[in-house]
């Protein structure tokens, strides 16, 4: 009896999922596999929120694969021990797993096929699991291996034929192999996560998938960047954790409406710092080109950005919001991450390590290269723009509704004066005063 493995691991879907229809048509017998990477999960900093999601993705492809006469075997430890431990138990063949681009994933993938290699077990990998377009795939014509901006990519990657989206596998048979029971969160992280983070898996990102193409995308063009409107898909931690493909999402698209067309750019925005990143893992803590300015040191400033006391509602709103959900509309994550690397002149990688202890969207693709978009340092073409935090407040949140929102000490702030308490007075007892100035205060 041929045994294949399927290794999940962040395309936690039995929908559209390239790499367990290939092990479930390839083997006999299958064993769908989930190993709990000590080196991923006790990675500093570490990230209670993304540790919290994952789980609860775990437990809803359990769900899903149940439905396929199946479950999920959860191991921890070593990554390459743990799958040659099951390759060992269960004499498997071979074992499929999604192609990722970062420098880790990278190297696991190497370190796997070699390790496999002593045992006659194949490793396959498979494109377009994680991403709608492969890395390399629209390729630059001038010979590089990835495009440097964006809007050259977008057009190519518009004119790229996408992959129809796969249905789930049939049912399928497992090999006898045991797999512990899923931990609680606090069992792999002491640290606190988000009090009011949603979790979520595939049937829960399915379900948010289908409500928002059923009528928000609609108006995504004219309201996502409205902060108080929460107006976007909040899809991020699905496709971040690939409960729900990017591939599907760009099928179901309607791109004739205006909405569906920037939503789906939206997504390319996605492919591009992935196939950045594939070329240039590096990019993940390096300064892809070099920025416009220097580096202050300044603990105390980077403290009030990040606890969400500079003194400018629209920062300190954004900077409370992620704490308390891990999450943070697109919006506001570039105005606060301007604030940190244009006006305050702090290092991009104190805000990304920021954003990734808290994002439950955490990735190195997005996070790390949008930071970099925000310092000047990345692909930006205009590297010295600087967006002023009031006239960004004033057109994104023209009635303050955001910023109250988050800072209740602001509530009696009526309209667009509660992005500058300066001008009413409020004590800096209850509030405090700005921590740099900017123009037009
Ligand atoms: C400083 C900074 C850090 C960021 N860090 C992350 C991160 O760690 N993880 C992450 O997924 N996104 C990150 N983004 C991109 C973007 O802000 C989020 O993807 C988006 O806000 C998530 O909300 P949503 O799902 O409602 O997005 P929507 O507006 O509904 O967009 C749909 C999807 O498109 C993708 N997307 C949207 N904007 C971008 C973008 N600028 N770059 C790449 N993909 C995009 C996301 O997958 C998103 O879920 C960051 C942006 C900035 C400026």
């Amino acid at each position: 009896m041929t045994v294949t493995i399927a290794l999940f691991t962040r395309d936690l879907r039995v929908h559209d999922n390239p790499m367990l229809r290939a092990a479930v048509r390839e083997g006999a017998a299958v064993v769908p596999l989930f190993v709990l990477d000590n080196r991923i999960i006790e990675r500093e900093p570490v990230s209670p929120n993304r540790i919290r999601f994952l789980l609860t993705a775990l437990s809803e492809l359990d769900d899903e694969l149940h439905a396929l006469g199946g479950r999920l075997i959860v191991r921890r430890g070593d990554i390459l021990d743990e799958v040659d431990r099951v390759v060992t138990r269960t004499h498997a063949e071979s074992v499929h797993i999604a192609a990722d681009v970062s420098w880790y994933s990278r190297v696991r993938e190497r370190r796997l096929r070699e390790r496999l290699a002593h045992r006659d077990c194949l490793l396959h990998t498979h494109d377009g699991s994680l991403t709608v377009a492969t890395p390399g795939d629209p390729a630059p014509a001038t010979g590089r291996g990835h495009f440097a901006v964006f809007t050259p990519y977008f057009r190519r990657w518009m004119g790229t034929p996408v992959r129809r989206p796969l249905a789930p596998p049939p049912r399928f048979v497992m090999p006898p192999i045991r797999g512990l029971a899923l931990p609680r969160p606090d069992e792999l992280c002491a640290e606190p996560g988000s009090p009011q983070m949603s979790a979520g898996g595939e049937t829960s990102g399915r379900k948010l998938m289908r409500q928002w193409l059923s009528g928000p995308i609609r108006r995504y063009d004219s309201t996502s960047d409205h902060l108080a409107a929460d107006a976007t898909s909040h899809l991020s931690p699905y496709l971040h954790f690939g409960c729900v493909s990017a591939t599907e999402l760009v099928h179901r698209a309607d791109t004739s409406t205006p909405g569906g067309h920037a939503f789906v750019r939206q997504l390319a925005w996605r492919d591009f710092h992935h196939q950045l990143l594939a070329d240039r893992p590096e990019a993940g803590w390096t300064d892809y080109r070099r920025g416009p300015v220097g580096w202050r040191e300044d603990p105390d400033a980077a403290e009030a950005w990040r606890s969400g006391r500079t003194g400018y509602p629209v920062i300190d709103a954004a900077m409370r919001q992620l704490v308390t959900e891990g999450w943070m509309p697109g919006r506001a994550r570039l105005i606060v991450a301007a604030f940190l690397t244009k006006t305050l002149r702090i290092d991009w990688r104190i805000g990304a390590a920021h954003f990734q202890r808290w994002l439950v969207d955490g990735d190195v693709a997005n996070n790390q290269l949008n930071w970099q978009w925000a310092a000047g340092t990345g692909t930006d073409t205009r590297p010295n723009r600087v967006l002023n935090p009031l006239r960004q407040a004033e057109r994104h949140d023209p009635d303050g509704e955001y910023v109250r929102r988050w800072l209740p000490e602001l509530a009696d702030l009526s309209g667009a004066s509660a992005h500058t308490p300066w001008r009413s007075g409020v004590p800096h007892s209850v509030y405090p005063a700005p921590i740099v100035e900017v123009k037009g205060m």
